[in-house]
């Protein structure tokens, strides 16, 4: 058995295509185009890539980018600021407050301050909560959980009664991804790394969502026979034959696994391009929300 490939490009540019389309509406029917701002601050070369990629994207689809670059050595109080003026800011309906924040910066104050119609992230505390509670729901959810999910629903996989593993349980992607399969009606166990006998989980699980950061940890023969596996990992794995030395894998050992499960998503073009698509998707949204209040500039 050969697994079927879940192709997160392709879901990624339907995401993207819907998002293109309201974008349009909305500025057929205000003049208006939603705003995302994005904040980098200090030279991380992965969150400058990160936000360039972001920003692209906003352009591609007709969604005006703001960016601002800060200083590693800006003060807490300087940061803030900036995030109340652009809380502030009816031109700005997103903020992006590209992550990790240097260790003299109070990240939890700084997303904390981000207006809750603002919180593209996700990551507002407001917004996890009403992730986890029965009967609420947050205005924006965290894109790269977000996005597992949309691959898991657009490839046809059930997730109600299913028995979902998740390996992983950071803010950012397993813990929420765990929540939203809980919303899903599935039955969800979450392993992190104190679990006792992983693979005996793992092996239990009709989909299996890894984000663990541990290159091709979970082996074909973890799997159970037929299962659906969302890949998160991206790591880099030395490759003497590529350019840069390196070649990036994700935490699943794909080519055993796709032996085994019925269907898996690859690394790169499985979640990694879903996780921007989601981000258009709440930008959009959020100027949608300023729309419903009737708070859209007038230009
Ligand atoms: P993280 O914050 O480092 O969390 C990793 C999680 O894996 C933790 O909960 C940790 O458990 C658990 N873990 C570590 N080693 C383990 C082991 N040996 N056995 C079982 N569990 C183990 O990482 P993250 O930010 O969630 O990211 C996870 C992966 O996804 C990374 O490869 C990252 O690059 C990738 N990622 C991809 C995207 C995308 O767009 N595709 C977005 C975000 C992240 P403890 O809690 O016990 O420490």
């Amino acid at each position: 058995m050969t697994a079927d490939i879940i192709d997160g490009t392709a879901i990624a540019e339907k995401v993207r295509e819907e998002v293109r389309l309201g974008v349009q509406k909305m500025k057929e029917e205000t003049g208006y185009v939603p705003g995302l701002a994005t904040v980098l601050v200090g030279e991380n070369p992965a969150s400058e890539t990160y936000v360039r990629m972001k920003q692209r994207m906003c352009e591609e689809l007709g969604i005006r980018s703001i960016g601002h670059r800060l200083p590693a050595d800006i003060s807490q109080e300087e940061l803030q600021t900036l995030v109340e003026d652009l809380n502030a800011d009816p031109m700005v309906n997103g903020i992006l407050v590209q992550l990790p924040l240097p260790d003299h910066i109070d990240e939890e104050k700084i997303l904390n301050s981000i207006d809750l119609e603002k919180d593209v992230d996700g990551f507002h505390p407001v917004n996890i909560g009403r992730l986890a509670m029965k009967g609420r729901e947050p205005l924006f959810i965290p894109c790269t959980p977000n996005g597992c999910i949309r691959l898991l629903e657009e490839s046809g996989i059930e997730m109600s009664g299913a028995e979902a593993v998740v390996v992983g349980r950071s803010n950012i992607v397993g813990l929420p991804v765990a929540m939203l399969l809980l919303k899903n009606n599935a039955t969800v166990t979450i392993c992190h790394s104190r679990t006792q006998d992983l693979p005996g989980h793992v092996r239990k699980a009709d989909i299996v969502i890894a984000a663990i950061g541990r290159a091709e940890m979970i082996k074909g023969d973890w799997l159970k026979p037929g299962c659906a596996v969302i890949d998160v990992g991206i790591n880099q794995k030395e490759d003497v034959t590529k350019k840069r030395g390196y070649r990036l894998v994700g935490d699943v050992d794909f080519e055993s696994a796709k032996e085994v499960a019925g269907a898996i998503t690859p690394v790169p073009r499985g979640v990694g391009p879903m996780t921007i698509a989601m981000l258009m998707e709440n930008t959009l949204r959020a100027a949608q929300i300023a729309q419903e209040k009737g708070e859209l500039p007038v230009l």
